[in-house]
């Protein structure tokens, strides 16, 4: 595999003027190789020009903007539910773009964790993000219960670095009872391995829980179909993958088995109240029967409008195509680290992301057993943006939007440079 094949590669790539679309970060005068897209994804280039229209609309209009505006506020919100319905594979009413993520996984852990005495456990994996961990502990303890008893972490077999799906839906079987959740992460941040939803999904369902997913590295990386699923719920954050801005807006899944539930015990504000009358300031709260019923305030029109300016990329792109490059570049990659390697063992390197595309999204998490920072300084310094995660992982995540299958070559040769072979 040489330069040549790379560039051969991007002539053919159906994706290829998409990279236009994003201003690409400048370091030292020279635009980098941004490998980041997992933890902020880049400015599309028109939403400038979208920020300026709502800034008009407010300048000259007023409070008159919520109707009478290009985009009127009073509605903002659903201007993204269809785009991200096809991103996750949802109905657009069971979406909802609101508030950020771990707002949202607090509000579905409101509704969907409702532990009894008998029923009360959660399975999550171990070394999620630490806000999950946070959001969920601290839920179990507002039901007066102990995390340590309450919440059971899974980890990878010894000597191994990701869990294995049956491992998975063993310990669900097991706690069958007094399982009341299943939350665990699309795609695990540290890892990269990509979760079977689907299995997941249908052994909590079979013991009687309720399956959730923290889909912050899943969503707009890997195929969704949340919907079919059948899963119960999910919340994302919009600035990964998204490209939607930093803070961006997050969003939530809500199954149509149960926003049409208003019974359901909630979190309440006015902005879930039911659309025909959510003016007339009743006493009473009546939730809209779609994801919106979990809305809290009027919408967050700033922090939404780069949000329709890359949804609206995305749905131009479509999830299938950027899928199949996604694949084809991350392989790509994986193939000429392990072949681009050399002699003498500078730094042992090992790619702990799963090889099977089905276990992944774009990301490639090496684990560098000596001297990572020094190795991941090198790279930052000839100018790539990846990620050092603590201890001991650098993430590269090439984004089927943006990055090129030459950028992917010359990363992999720089590693191969101060590298060795895989063990
Ligand atoms: C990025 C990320 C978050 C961030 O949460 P915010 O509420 O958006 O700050 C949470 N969980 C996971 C798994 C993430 O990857």
């Amino acid at each position: 595999m040489t330069f040549e094949y790379a560039k051969y590669l991007d002539g053919k790539d159906e994706l290829k003027d998409f990279r236009k679309k994003f201003y690409m970060p400048v370091l030292n005068g020279k635009p980098v190789i941004y490998f980041c897209g997992n933890s902020l994804g880049l400015q599309p280039v028109k939403t400038k020009s979208y920020f300026d229209q709502e800034l008009e609309d407010w300048a000259t209009l007023g409070i008159e903007g919520h109707f009478h505006g290009k985009n009127p506020w009073l509605t903002f919100h659903k201007l993204f539910s269809a785009s991200l319905a096809k991103i996750v594979g949802a109905k657009s009413f069971e979406v909802i773009a609101m508030n950020t993520l771990t707002t949202n996984l607090h509000l579905m852990l409101t509704t969907f964790y409702r532990p009894t005495s008998k029923r009360y456990k959660v399975i999550t994996e171990a070394g999620s993000f630490s806000s999950d961990r946070y959001a969920l502990s601290s839920q179990v303890k507002l039901h007066g219960l102990n995390p340590k008893k309450t919440i059971i972490e899974l980890k990878p077999r010894k000597g191994e670095y990701t869990l294995r799906t049956e491992d998975i839906l063993k310990q669900i079987e097991k706690h069958k009872g007094s399982l009341a959740l299943v939350m665990m992460g699309g795609v695990n941040y540290y890892t990269g391995q990509a979760f079977d939803m689907a299995a997941i999904t249908k052994a909590a369902h079979k013991e009687g829980a309720k399956a959730g997913f923290d889909l912050a590295h899943a969503i707009g990386n890997i195929p969704l179909d949340l919907h079919k699923w059948n899963v119960d719920f999910a919340v994302w954050c919009t600035y990964k993958y998204l490209n939607s801005g930093p803070g961006a807006v997050g969003g939530a899944f809500i199954h149509e088995k149960h926003t049409k539930n208003k019974n359901l015990p909630r979190l309440a504000g006015w902005w879930g109240h039911e659309e025909k009358d959510r003016f007339q300031m009743k006493p009473i709260f009546r939730p809209t029967p779609t994801a919106e019923g979990w809305q809290l305030s009027n919408t967050q029109v700033f922090n939404m409008i780069a949000h329709k300016a890359s949804l609206e990329i995305f749905e131009e792109a479509g999830m299938k195509a950027l899928v199949k490059k996604s694949r084809n570049m991350t392989t790509f990659l994986e193939n000429l680290i392990k072949t681009h390697c050399k002699k003498e063992a500078l730094y042992k390197i090992k790619i702990i992301t799963p090889g099977s595309i089905d276990e992944r999204g774009c990301q490639l998490s090496i684990l560098v057993q000596k001297n990572g920072e020094a190795l991941f300084q090198k790279i930052t310094e000839a100018g790539f943006v990846a990620d050092w995660r603590s201890p001991n992982v650098i993430r590269v995540a090439p984004a089927p939007l943006y990055n090129t299958f030459q950028e992917v070559y010359k990363f992999a040769e720089f590693l191969s440079e101060w590298c060795v072979c895989l063990k």
